[in-house]
């Protein structure tokens, strides 16, 4: 008979004892007897685990007195290590493993063969299936195959409490397994816990057994053709096109979406009477049991890739689509992704969501700031996290020092409770810092101000005592929006700004969409995709061609501050001319208000974002049209590095305290000598202790940086004395250190300033 076959004669016959009246013990004894016949052997057993133990629950052929008696610990015994590796052993001779273990109780010394796979339910073994036969022989492969199907069956009858007595409770989410310490790149400091969420949930499997096989074959191929047009589609986005990372996994989605193999997989398991959803997890399930055996790195990247789509093609055929954003957070949470878009961060429960655990991710990826600007702590590059953490674990992330633990034990949840306990008396101790003036010890004022985007931001002025929102991304709202936010909806946002801040100056920057901040609506009617995102159609290039977007903001601005002071800032201006483009398009908007006599903005000024390089080299062109100009050191390092700021694996190649870009800065700063126009900067460099130390030392006084650092920037301020830096700083800019990092805090802790 051959393995589907033979399945699905379990199946069919495991179909009817669940169909009957009878109570979960009974049903479980009927099933191993069915087991055991299919099989010809004279032992069928089922093991559950239950407070930790695998407990023996069900038996044909075993000592009918050791059912809920014996028990096993995980990795004690056969059936120990069979929940432990999660793998499947088959033995002629059972005794002759080093792991046998006799148990006096069961019976069992006749029995020489021994077969045993494990139940598993979401990746964790939560059960054993196990054979014996008197004649020592292996088990063909076919019936270790039925076997196989027949657990999973099993496991999900058992969660969905079909197979146990509701007071048997079986240890289905909380399995305990060891605790693990993973490393990763801290891309937003802080600490956070909570449990594990998948930011694309497992689908949850409701029907395992098919009443039809034919329609399950159907919509197993439905669910291809559309995951492959999916795939070919992916193939179109912008980022797929710039190479590196993305189109690598693009190809091996490729693969396995159109490898023959794994349809027929699939279609074989289907035979054997699953549903298409049951039959896509079994061998996916096989999948990752061989991995298991398999210790190359090259290799589990791909299956990696193989889990995704797997996942992708079982939410296709089940319809269960959507993030956990849409279905909602419940309790803390610890989010896990591959990566995350900008606007996916954002639909998520800001009260619920404590941390993020990304296996990609970089620095200043803009879902990188928005995690900052939202207080949420984020680590990344922790390779294949996802498969090392179940939903619903306990989790502890400490971005400060890079590590993410699943799974802790009570002495490293002590540890952590003490660190974190810390960290709010040192938050507070920051917080006290919101009265405090930020001046150097030689007396120079420094102009601390926060990067915002989204409503709530604003309270942080108050919190912070920062002296004013330095960069307002408006195009926040516009990420978070499925459709184009209409003018009267960004007036709104902009005129709550402008209340909260109480007088404080806010300088609204126009929409910097584009790049890594696609917004669904805008691209679907550009007939190309840009190749190169970060250097395509965005910002203000888009914004000046679709001209009807800039007019609608410059609208919703003036009208939003009218009676009082506006700055506006325009964001990737490469030449003047856009600049004044910009810039006419806004007063072309002020002279239609003027005409209808509403109340105008008290004042307005103009600057721009220096982030494009070529900027600079003008500089002396613009600036007489300027009243402030603000560098963005985020997109400026991407630039000058030709280094994508989103790719996860140039991520900790450049260094912003680099000789390149501090010679760079350094010019600019002498270059704004003499002229009335505020300087500042505006990239994440400058919310970094470090950092802003350079930047005090190359003469940038005015900082606007993420919201969590104004405190530490505050303190760090307060110890400078800036004419000692500043000359170190020239020394440094002739003739650079070998390593300016270990040369600048090397001076700070010799100045008595701490870095972390
Ligand atoms: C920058 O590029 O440094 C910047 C502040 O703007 P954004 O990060 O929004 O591109
Ligand atoms: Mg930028």
């Amino acid at each position: 008979m051959s393995a589907a076959a033979s399945a699905r004669q379990i199946l069919t016959q495991l179909h009817e004892v669940m169909a009957g009246r009878h109570h979960a013990q009974h049903k479980l004894d009927r099933v191993v007897e069915i087991i055991a016949d299919s099989l010809t052997s004279e032992v069928c057993s089922i093991y559950l685990l239950r407070e930790g133990e695998l407990e023996l629950f069900a038996t044909r052929g075993l000592n009918p007195e050791a059912v809920h008696v014996t028990r096993m610990g995980i990795g004690e015994g056969l059936t120990g290590m069979i929940a432990k590796n999660i793998e499947t052993l088959n033995l002629a001779e059972a005794k002759a493993h080093p792991d046998f273990l006799y148990r006096p109780e069961t019976g069992e010394e006749k029995f020489h063969s021994f077969a045993g796979v494990p139940i598993v339910y979401r990746e964790r073994a939560v059960g054993v299936l196990c054979v014996q036969h008197v004649e020592p022989r292996r088990y063909e492969d076919v019936e270790i195959e039925a076997l196989q199907t027949t657990a999973m069956v099993l496991s999900e009858l058992i969660a969905h409490k079909e197979l146990v007595d509701d007071e048997d409770t079986i240890d289905l989410d909380e399995v305990p397994t060891e605790c693990e310490v993973l490393e990763g790149l801290t891309l937003v400091k802080g600490l956070a816990a909570g449990r594990a969420v998948f930011h694309q949930p497992r689908v949850e499997i409701d029907q395992v057994v098919a009443e039809d096989i034919e329609a399950e074959r159907q919509r197993v191929y439905r669910a291809f053709d559309k995951m492959r047009d999916q795939i070919d589609a992916m193939g179109r986005e912008p980022e797929f096109g710039k190479g590196g990372e993305h189109v690598e996994v693009l190809e091996t989605y490729k693969m396995f979406a159109y490898d023959e193999g794994w349809s027929r997989r699939i279609n074989e398991a289907i035979d054997s009477g699953l549903t298409a959803e049951a039959a896509i997890e079994r061998v996916q399930q096989r999948t990752r049991m061989r991995m298991r055996e398999i210790d190359d790195p090259l290799l589990a990247d791909r299956m990696h890739d193989l889990e995704d789509l797997s996942n992708r093609l079982l939410r296709i055929v089940s319809g269960q689509l959507g993030t956990a954003a849409t279905q909602g957070l419940r309790r803390d949470t610890i989010l896990f992704a591959r990566n995350l878009g900008p606007a996916e961060l954002l639909e998520y429960d800001r009260r619920r969501l404590k941390g993020v655990v990304l296996e990609e991710g970089s620095l200043t990826a803009h879902v990188v700031i928005v995690a900052r600007a939202m207080g949420i702590p984020v680590l990344g590059r922790v390779a294949r996290v996802r498969s090392r953490v179940a939903e619903g674990d306990e989790v502890l992330v400490d971005a400060d020092k890079g590590t993410v633990t699943l799974r802790p034990s009570q002495q490293l949840l002590d540890a952590f409770d003490a660190r974190f306990t810390k960290s709010r008396e040192r938050a507070a101790t920051y917080a006290e810092m919101r009265e405090v003036e930020p001046f150097t010890r030689d007396g120079t004022r420094i102009t601390v101000m926060i990067n915002a985007g989204l409503r709530d931001d604003v309270s942080a002025l108050q919190l912070t005592g920062a002296d004013g929102i330095g960069l307002f991304r408006t195009e926040f709202q516009f990420l978070v929006s499925s459709t184009l936010p209409a003018r009267e909806r960004q007036m709104r946002l902009y005129r709550d700004v402008l209340d909260a801040a109480d007088g404080k100056p806010v300088i609204f920057r126009t929409v910097d969409i584009g790049g890594d901040k696609a917004v669904p609506y805008l691209d679907n009617d550009t007939a190309e995709r840009d190749e190169n995102p970060a250097m395509g159609w965005r910002a203000l290039r888009l914004s000046l061609e679709r001209e009807g977007l800039l007019k609608a903001q410059a609208r919703a601005l003036l009208e939003a501050a009218s009676g009082r002071q506006l700055s506006v800032m325009f964001p990737m201006v490469s030449e003047p001319w856009e600049f004044d483009a910009a810039k006419a398009i806004f007063e072309e908007q002020l002279d239609f208000l003027r005409e209808r006599r509403k109340v105008l903005p008290e004042a307005i000024e103009y600057g721009c974002m220096l982030e494009v390089p070529s900027l600079a080299e003008v500089l002396d062109q613009l600036l007489p049209r300027l009243s402030f100009i603000s560098i963005g050191t985020n997109d400026l390092t991407q630039f000058l590095f030709a280094a994508d700021r989103a790719n996860p694996k140039l991520a900790a190649r450049y260094d912003w305290l680099s000789p390149s870009i501090l010679r760079f800065l350094a010019r600019i700063s002498a270059n704004m000598v003499g002229s009335n126009v505020r300087i500042g900067v505006c990239g994440e460099m400058g919310g970094r202790r470090l950092e802003a130390l350079a930047l005090l030392g190359l003469g940038f006084t005015r900082l606007s940086i993420t919201p969590a650092a104004v405190g530490p920037i505050k303190e760090l301020v307060r110890k400078v004395y800036l004419p000692d830096l500043t000359s170190q700083m020239q020394r440094w800019l002739i003739s650079p250190p070998a390593d300016m990092r270990a040369a600048l805090t090397e001076w700070a802790l010799s100045n008595d300033i701490e870095i972390e």
